[in-house]
C-alpha cells in the first residue's frame, strides 16, 4: 500500500535526486466537470501532467478523455473499474488493465504506458500480471 515501496518490484516513484521538477498527476477521472476545469487550469499556466484515468469512467466520457489528450497531456491507465487490486485475483487484475487499455485507445488511440494502481495497491502478482501486458519498471 505504500506508493514508494519497492518491495514487490520496482515501481517508479519519483525524479532525480536534486532536480528541482515536479510531476503533477491527477488520478481517477475524467470527470465532469471536474477535469475541464482542470484544464482550464493547466492551459493558463502552460502546465502539462499525466492524468491516470479510470476505464469506467473513459467509456462514460471519452469526450473529456480526448479533451486531456489533445491538450497535450499524458494520459495512463488507472485500472476500468478502480479495485484495491492486493485483493484481486491475476486474472481479475488483468480485466481491469486491457479494460481500461481498451477504453482509452477506444476514446484517444495511442497514450501512454503507465500505469498507477488505485491505492498504490499491488501486489508481487499485480506487477507480473502489468509485466505480462508490457508494462515495464
Ligand atoms: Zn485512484
Amino acid at each position: 500500500m505504500a506508493p514508494t515501496g519497492q518491495w514487490y518490484g520496482r515501481t517508479f516513484a519519483g525524479g532525480m535526486r536534486g532536480s528541482k521538477q515536479i510531476a503533477l498527476t491527477y488520478d481517477d477521472g475524467p470527470n465532469d466537470p471536474h477535469t475541464m476545469k482542470l484544464l482550464d487550469v493547466l492551459a493558463k499556466h502552460g502546465v502539462r501532467a499525466t492524468f491516470f484515468m479510470i476505464g469506467h469512467y473513459v467509456q462514460q466520457r471519452p469526450d473529456i478523455a480526448r479533451a486531456v489528450a489533445q491538450a497535450g497531456h499524458v494520459v495512463g491507465n488507472h485500472t476500468f473499474t478502480h479495485p484495491l487490486l492486493i485483493f484481486k485475483s491475476a486474472e481479475q487484475t488483468r480485466t481491469e488493465l486491457v479494460k481500461c487499455r481498451s477504453a482509452l485507445q477506444d476514446a484517444i488511440g495511442e497514450h501512454s504506458n503507465l500505469f498507477r494502481p488505485p491505492f498504490g495497491g499491488r501486489r508481487p502478482a499485480t506487477l507480473r500480471v502489468a509485466r505480462s501486458l508490457g508494462w515495464r519498471r
